[in-house]
């Protein structure tokens, strides 16, 4: 089978891929539950059989409703009702975690799991309702920007190529092996505050809407207010911390969906340009 293929020819395995993205999951919580748990199993059944590495991409989501920031590893997990769609995303994410230290503890499969908080950078997919790459879009169109609730609540944005830099580090520490770690910038920023932002830097003239939640997702839907993780695990596993600027990051998302608009730079594109980042991107 294709998966055992793999498996064979490979050192480390790096389970990245996953149902994701707030609006999917509102919509299609089936397919959510069903790709996220099934998938991580079959990735961790056929690792085992030859015992090479797994690394788990988690989500800062299993955080759920907590207000303990910063966040930190080994925090309780606070979800809302399995009434509430929005809550299996975390709930099979959690599971996916369950599961990975399961197979480390009984199976001695190793297993290095990580909790990646809001990630971004160019080639980012706005499909799935992620906002960065929205409010560049909508700011490079002049329409207006979106902010779903009162903009107030707030997130830090990671720079895809610091997350990888930390995944990698991660997968080559023994000490890292059956733990938990979160990836992810501590730099915090309001919605609102990313809209202006966005705005400024793109030099757009777009206006800011506010958008209720129970329009952009469903009624009832919850929003997290913060989400910031705590980095020292991560520091004292790889004496690594994320350090790209927002707006760094945001130059280079406009960069990017600038060249992509104009069709006399789409031929300047790297190669696989149109492939989506949003596999990491929770
Ligand atoms: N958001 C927004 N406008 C958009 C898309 C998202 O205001 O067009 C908000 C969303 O409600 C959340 C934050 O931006 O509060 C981050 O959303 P995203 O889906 O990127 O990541 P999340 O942190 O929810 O996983």
């Amino acid at each position: 089978m294709l998966l055992a293929e793999l498996v064979d020819e490979s050192e480390v395995v790096f389970h990245l891929a996953a149902a994701v993205g707030v609006r999917l999951i509102v919509e299609s919580p089936v397919r959510t539950i069903e790709t996220n748990v099934n998938g991580t199993q079959l990735v961790l059944e056929a690792a085992c059989r030859k015992k090479k590495l797994v690394f788990t991409a988690s989500t800062s989501e299993v955080y759920g409703k907590s207000e303990h920031v910063p966040f930190h590893e080994d925090a309780d997990l606070v979800l809302g009702p399995t009434s509430i769609g929005r809550w299996s995303y975390a709930a099979s994410k959690a599971l996916d975690e369950f599961l990975s230290v399961a197979y480390w503890k009984e199976r001695k499969q190793p297993v290095v799991i990580a909790r990646l908080f809001n990630t971004v950078g160019p080639r980012q997919t706005g499909r799935y309702g992620m906002v960065l790459p929205n409010f560049v879009r909508q700011a490079l169109e002049g329409s207006p920007i979106t902010v779903y609730g009162s903009g107030k609540q707030s997130r830090c944005f990671c720079d895809v190529s610091d997350s990888v830099e930390a995944i990698l580090r991660l997968v080559g520490t023994s000490a890292a092996i059956g733990e938990v770690v979160n990836i992810g910038s501590n730099h915090e920023i309001t919605i609102e505050g990313l809209a202006q932002q966005v705005r400024e830097q793109a030099k757009s003239a777009s206006s800011i809407q506010l958008i209720p939640y129970d329009q952009a997702y469903e009624p009832g839907f919850e929003d997290m207010p913060r989400r910031v993780p705590a980095l020292e695990k991560l520091e004292n596993l790889t004496g690594f911390r994320p350090s790209i600027p927002l707006n760094a990051i945001i130059d280079r998302v406009i960069e990017y969906q600038t060249a992509k608009r104009s069709p006399d730079t789409t031929q300047k594109l790297p190669a696989g340009t149109e492939r989506s980042a949003s596999a990491i991107a929770m």
